[in-house]
C-alpha cells in the first residue's frame, strides 16, 4: 500500500543536527538496498533514472564538504588544481555491487577516486556508465581492471 512504500522511505530518512551550520537539521533519505553510485554533479542527473529504472538505490558521491555524518574521502586531482570526492560511510555496504555513473569520461581521475571510495567502504565496482567518453586522453586505461560503458566516444 502507499503507507507501507512511505514507511519504507520514512526509515531510510537520517538527520543530522546543526549541519551544514548551527541550528540546521539536515534531513536526507539514504541507503536504498542496491546501488548505483552518481557522481556530483553532473552524474546527479544520470544516476537517478537509471536507479530507478533498474529499482535499486543510489549512493551520492559528493565534492568535499556537502555530506553530514560520518564520511569517506579521497584527493585527486584534475586538469585545473586538485579536487576531494566525498560519500557517507554507510551510503553502501561491504560486498555490495555498485556501477559508478558520471556524465563524461576524460583523464578517468574523478572515476578513479569514486572506485577507491567505493573500495574504502569494500564495496564491488562492477562497472563505469558514462554518456560521453574522450578517448583520446586513456581514462579507460586508467580504470582497469575497471570497465568503462559509454553511450558516445569522442
Ligand atoms: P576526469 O576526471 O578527467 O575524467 O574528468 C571527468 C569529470 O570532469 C566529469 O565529472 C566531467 O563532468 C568533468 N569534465 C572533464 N572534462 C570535461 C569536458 N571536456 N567537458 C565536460 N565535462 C568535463
Amino acid at each position: 500500500s502507499r503507507a507501507d512504500k512511505m514507511d519504507l522511505v520514512i526509515q531510510k530518512i537520517r538527520s543530522f543536527p546543526d549541519f551544514p551550520s548551527k541550528g540546521i537539521l539536515f534531513s536526507c533519505c539514504i541507503r536504498m538496498c542496491f546501488c548505483s553510485a552518481g557522481i556530483d554533479a553532473r552524474g546527479f542527473l544520470f544516476g537517478p533514472l537509471l536507479a530507478q529504472r533498474l529499482g535499486i538505490g543510489l549512493a551520492l558521491i559528493r565534492k568535499k564538504g556537502k555530506l553530514p555524518g560520518p564520511t569517506v574521502s579521497v584527493a585527486y586531482s584534475l586538469e585545473y588544481g586538485k579536487a576531494e570526492a566525498e560519500m557517507q560511510v554507510d551510503a553502501v555496504e561491504p560486498g555490495q555491487k555498485v556501477l559508478l555513473i558520471d556524465d563524461l569520461l576524460a583523464t578517468g581521475g574523478t572515476l578513479y577516486a569514486a572506485c577507491e571510495l567505493l573500495r574504502k567502504r569494500q564495496a564491488e565496482v562492477l562497472g563505469c556508465l558514462v554518456l560521453v567518453q574522450l578517448t583520446d586522453l586513456d581514462g579507460a586505461q586508467r580504470l582497469k581492471p575497471v570497465s568503462v560503458f559509454s553511450l558516445t566516444e569522442y
